[in-house]
């Protein structure tokens, strides 16, 4: 059994708290990224309050609404725990803006992945260098996309095993698990923003609509950035994993 195939299936039958119990007694140098979103306000509430070492890290894009900064600072002080900002290399956003543009972004598909690129996947690729298991607040339910991924995958792109404590959760679970431990989130839930990135790449969704429905919102295609790619190779493990 490779390694891959030994954690999925240990993870398998546990709940959060059992899981993450489970891979920081098993597993070495766990990292959880968080958002800030519900989700992660969770998660970073189970591994606060557990005690469980894991290292939190987020990412500034640099175009983050002011909102977010305030719950990241609540959170800390909250919870008292570091959580490390990771920030895009300034000579590729400066590279980048003088070629396309302050907000490049809203000019083609195209200009705006080099974006979420620069601003996202490079910084996330140095924080998770040298990990040995990536956590996310990723539920299977929040999108047609997320469906198709799986509570334990592996991640091509970031080349690390990634976990998903809440995989299973409905939007029920969390909001009662927040309410309940009265768990600080973003302020602008209450304003329609369901999932929050970027100010100028998130707007408020109507009732009913689909929760990511408010990020890029101008283009059809799929809702994601590309911190969390949906390839058969992610629910299919490759042999070289073990
Ligand atoms: Fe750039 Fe928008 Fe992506 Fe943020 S969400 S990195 S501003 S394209």
């Amino acid at each position: 059994m490779s390694k891959f195939e030994h954690v999925s299936a240990s993870l398998s039958g546990l709940d959060a708290v059992e899981g993450l119990k489970w891979v920081v007694q098993n597993l070495d140098r766990v990292k959880f990224a968080t958002s800030l979103g519900t989700e992660d306000q969770v998660l970073t509430h189970l591994i606060a309050t557990n005690k469980f070492p894991v290292q939190l890290f987020t990412l500034d894009t640099g175009r983050l609404f002011q909102e977010t900064y305030e719950l990241l600072e609540l959170t800390q002080s909250k919870y008292q725990i570091p959580i490390d900002i990771y920030f895009p290399d300034n000579l590729e956003v400066e590279q980048y803006v003088k070629s396309n543009g302050i907000n490049g972004f809203y000019h083609s598909v195209e200009n705006r992945k080099s974006c979420c690129g620069i601003r996202k996947v490079n910084p996330l690729k140095r924080a998770l260098a040298n990990t040995g298991l990536w956590i996310t607040g990723l539920r299977k339910s929040q999108s047609v996309n997320r469906q198709l991924m799986q509570k334990v995958a592996w991640s091509e792109e970031m080349n690390v095993m990634k976990y998903n404590p809440l995989f299973e959760w409905t939007d029920e679970d969390i909001k009662d698990f927040i309410d309940k431990h009265n768990i600080p989130v973003n302020t602008l839930h209450r304003k329609g923003f369901p999932s929050i990135g970027c100010a100028p790449c998130t707007r408020a969704v109507a009732l009913g609509e689909d929760e990511r429905a408010g990020r890029w919102w101008w283009e059809g295609s799929s809702k994601e950035c590309g911190l969390h790619e949906t390839k058969v190779s992610q629910i299919v493990p490759q042999p070289s994993q073990s």
